[in-house]
């Protein structure tokens, strides 16, 4: 059985003194929740605040992009090594980074790699356009995506990763794919292909989440699927009366 998972992407909000005010008002409740793996992704300069007030906790940390070397003259960036050292996930390929910062197939590929190599758990999002929806080549952009992100890693690493499938549109919209729907992707087109590169028995036991829109109002229908295992949630992970609500709805 595939634990729940859900993971909160704050995007580029919350200052360091907001993540500590958003923190308090998330963690009473969080730490309630059995049953389910919760991680908090925050930007860069929250994550030492956030990892500090989540030490003994069993809720996570995540980066929200990350460069795939360990170290060098890339000015601006953060490297896994740096990472790794208050996180265990790191959000690799998000849509906002593929649309505005150029991030290819293979530059994803070298994330996921990278991370795992410093031991830490990828969290890789895929998903179509609305463009590429509406021309029917959401089987092609999401195989592709899945077949080149993955390309070269081991199947003994691949159990521990985390894939999310984010239809773009449905980001920040308000307009949900429907659960049947995202179900339908992440059985027929995300698991079969895992299927075809490692097995079924591998396929199976990794976590795929959905992600776009998700609320408290609309989480229970995908987590009553049976392929989408959790959620990768960005609005609605800054408000604590609609995330802890999430969580719970996760944890069955
Ligand atoms: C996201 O940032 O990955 C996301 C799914 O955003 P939202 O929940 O706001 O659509």
């Amino acid at each position: 059985m595939r634990r729940p998972f859900v993971a909160g992407n704050w995007k580029m909000f919350e200052t360091a003194s907001e993540a500590r005010i958003l923190m308090s008002e998330l963690l009473p409740g969080l730490i309630a929740i059995q049953g389910v793996d919760v991680v908090i992704c925050p930007p860069f300069t929250s994550i030492l605040p956030v990892a500090a007030l989540l030490e003994g906790t069993a809720i996570g940390v995540g980066g929200q992009n990350m460069h795939w070397e360990a170290s060098g003259a890339y000015t601006g960036e953060v490297s896994p090594a740096m990472l790794a050292e208050f996180c265990k996930y790191v959000i690799i390929g998000h849509s906002e980074r593929r649309a505005y910062f150029g991030e290819s197939d293979l530059g994803v590929n070298r994330k996921v790699k990278a991370a795992c190599a410093h031991g830490l758990i990828p969290i890789m999002c895929v998903g179509e356009t609305l463009e590429e929806n509406v021309a029917g080549t959401t089987r092609e952009v999401v195989t592709r995506q899945v077949q080149a992100g993955l390309d070269g890693i081991a199947p003994s690493l691949i159990a521990t990763i985390v894939l999310a499938y984010e239809p773009v549109w449905a980001i920040g919209t308000g307009r949900a794919a429907t659960a049947e729907g995202a179900n339908q992707v992440v059985s027929d087109i995300i698991r079969r292909v895992m299927s075809q590169l490692y097995g079924e028995n591998l396929a199976q036991q990794v976590r795929v989440l959905y992600g776009g829109s998700v609320k408290s109002s609309n989480a229970g229908e995908f987590f009553r699927q049976v392929d989408i295992d959790g959620a990768l949630v960005g609005g609605a992970s800054l408000k604590s009366a609609e995330f802890i609500p999430i969580v719970k709805a996760a944890a069955g």
